[in-house]
């Protein structure tokens, strides 16, 4: 029995980067008197059993919206954003190219929409202000989308490819530049840069213990121009439980912030709530791990 799942659409799902803050980050709610132990720690972020042989379990929306499981079905809905830099953009980003999107961030901060951002570990390591922002905000989670960008199985985009023996090492060099960075609310999934895997994918990451999490809904944001088209395809496509990939580079998503300024406010309206990651695959019914 294969654990291979359906990618679905990828649609531009290979480049463009994410990340951003501007602020410094608020204090933690109730934090710190001096002498006080560490600071509250999140509470453990719930992943899926591995499939057979070990194989990574693979999440892309919360199924049925959770109805599956006795509750009734929640109007739920995870914005994710790809914080992409390949690993040979360091010259792009030292002639003045932009991999982040403080204004983007910014603005998922005053509209409080929790947000699980996928960040490379090469984007920490150019933006680690920003990621140690982010990454102690309890508006977001930090999850991880490789070190370099590098796809994971091939075809992929034209990204060049990782061997399958330095697979697991991709994923633990950016968890090490998010520490170092400072950031904190990390959790332990993985997005394949491109979307793209395959058995082999799966099997070579088991000893890295990640959670991979893919979309059921394609923004097409990535080189997108128009902010409209970007959200009318967010909002055709969600349905509860339903977990959106976008982007947060000005340089490769230019039009992303323009179009979630039109989308929060009209899925609030419709009466869905914005979920990180991590409460989304929280309640996810048990027993129906992909197999
Ligand atoms: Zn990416």
């Amino acid at each position: 029995m294969t654990t291979l799942t359906v990618l679905g659409v990828l649609a531009g799902a290979a480049l463009a980067g994410c990340g951003g803050v501007s602020p410094a980050p608020a204090p933690t709610p109730g934090a710190s008197t001096p002498g006080a132990s560490t600071p509250a720690a999140p509470e453990k972020p719930p992943t899926m059993a591995p499939g057979p042989a070990g194989r990574t379990p693979v999440f892309e929306r919360r199924p049925t919206g959770g109805g599956a499981a006795g509750r009734p079905v929640e109007k739920v809905v995870a914005l994710t954003f790809d914080a992409d830099m390949t690993a040979d953009q360091g010259p792009r980003a030292a002639s003045g190219e932009r991999f982040d999107n403080p204004e983007l961030v910014a603005l998922l901060r005053r509209l409080k929409v929790p947000s699980t951002v996928f960040m490379t570990g090469r984007w920490a390591e150019e933006y680690p202000a920003q990621a140690k922002a982010i990454g102690t905000d309890p508006m977001f989670e930090i999850a991880n989308h490789s070190y370099s960008h590098y796809a994971f199985s091939s075809p992929c985009y034209g990204l060049p490819v990782v061997g399958r023996a330095a697979m697991a090492r991709e994923v633990e060099r950016a968890f090490s530049a998010f520490r170092k960075a400072g950031a904190r609310n990390v959790v332990p999934y993985f997005r394949f840069p491109g979307g793209c895997y395959d058995d082999t994918a799966l099997r070579a990451l088991a000893p890295a213990n990640v959670t991979a999490v893919q979309w059921d809904v394609v923004s097409g944001d990535a080189f997108a121009t128009d902010a409209d088209a970007v959200a009318e395809q967010v909002l055709d496509g969600v349905r509860p439980g339903s977990l959106v990939v976008m982007h947060c580079t000005r340089s490769a998503a230019p039009a992303t912030e323009a179009a979630v300024r039109r989308i929060v406010p009209e899925l609030r309206e419709r009466g869905y709530r914005f979920v990180k990651v991590s409460e989304l695959m929280e309640d996810r019914p048990r027993g129906v791990l992909r197999k």
